[in-house]
């Protein structure tokens, strides 16, 4: 395929630090083996670049922030490129791709703890100066880098379905891979943003006894329960002592993390993925842990294999969740400074697409 003989460009939104960012037309690098270009069809806004832009988080800047996106194959690097299930990506194929990229040799990649390698690089979060400038979905084209996995869009997975999967739905997999086998297991879902969502949805879809959320959010609440939940608590409400067999901890908050931690049941499994910045400490009292026979696991981004888990339940569940609900009206890039906060109700993203002349 002829994919180096034309330079490619990108029509990007830089990050410049705080609130600002600037339109840029970028020029592709040339792509090296192993690598590809993808034309971005929508970009979904997360949580964490709204922490970013509002300096809870820290990023390099200027960069181009964006790791939620779906878009379609333009060009492949020499010797093409394949998806997670080994097919041959062409120019046209619409897919998604992961937060992180992983060199695949490390200690850590071969242990197969590819999310911590150490030399990783991640989606949307590199410097626009250093080796991977293109590496963020707020732009009209992304850069690939070799190593990034990547994973086919069945057709009737929707953009909006799609975009989010990279972040939020593959971390789920990873969250309740951690957490064990769900079936007839009490579970607990602490946080209803959008992983608490998708991790209620799934967990009534692998046949959970029963599915509490908890949240702040009366509306989030609502959504949890039309998301496969059989009851939910305000987050302001005593937490249930000794009732959960598995629980899942999204919202990162301190007494949240405590009522899970209390929620416990006799050889009860405990998931923290949400504390993904610094927070008080929490108090453990070891005796419990050991009485009652504990398992307490934290979970940081995801493997390969969750990024294809995440599509795959997205084509199965699309009939019957209405993942689109959960994603605005896509708005041009252009518009995306005054879309850097958390949107309101039962809307869980805020979208980007680029409008194409
Ligand atoms: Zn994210
Ligand atoms: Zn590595």
């Amino acid at each position: 395929m002829d994919t180096q003989t034309r330079r490619l460009t990108t029509s990007a939104q830089v990050w410049n630090g705080g609130q600002v960012f600037e339109a840029q037309k970028l020029e592709m690098p040339e792509l090296a083996a192993g690598e590809a270009v993808v034309a971005i069809d929508l970009a979904t806004i997360c949580g964490s670049d709204i922490h970013t832009v509002t300096g809870r988080r820290a990023g390099p800047s200027p960069s181009i922030l964006g790791h939620e996106a779906v878009g379609r194959i333009v060009a492949v690097g020499p010797g093409g490129v394949r998806d997670f299930l080994g097919k041959e990506l062409l120019p046209g194929d619409r897919v998604i791709w992961s937060v992180t990229v992983s060199c695949g040799s490390c200690d850590r990649c071969t242990a197969g703890r590819t999310a911590k390698c150490r030399s990783l690089l991640k989606t949307g979060h590199e410097p626009l100066g250093g080796p991977w400038g293109l590496s963020g979905g707020y732009a009209s084209h992304i850069h690939l880098p070799h190593g990034i996995t990547v994973v086919s869009v069945p057709d009737r997975v929707s953009d909006a379905a799609a975009a989010p999967a990279a972040c939020a739905t593959a971390t789920v997999m990873a969250v309740l891979e951690a957490g064990g086998d769900v079936r007839g297991q009490r579970v607990l879902v602490s946080g209803a943003g959008m992983l608490g969502i998708v991790a209620c949805a799934v967990a009534a879809h692998r046949d959970a006894a029963s599915v509490e959320a908890r949240d702040l959010n009366p509306e989030r609440l609502e959504l949890a329960r039309e998301f496969g939940a059989t009851s939910t608590r305000l987050a302001t409400e005593p937490a249930t002592s000794s009732s959960h067999d598995v629980a899942v901890e999204l919202s990162g908050s301190q007494p949240a993390v405590l009522a899970a931690l209390e929620s416990l049941a006799i050889g009860g499994r405990l998931v923290l993925a949400g504390s993904v910045a610094p927070g008080p400490n929490v108090a453990l009292d070891p005796e419990r842990v050991v009485r009652s026979l504990l398992s307490l696991t934290g979970v940081h981004n995801y493997e390969p294999r969750h990024l294809q888990l995440a599509m795959d339940f997205l084509a199965d569940t699309q009939r019957t969740h209405d993942w689109d609900s959960l994603v605005a009206t896509p708005r041009p890039m252009t518009e995306i400074g005054s879309l850097m906060q958390q949107p309101q109700g039962r809307i869980l993203r805020s979208s980007l697409a680029h409008h194409r002349s």
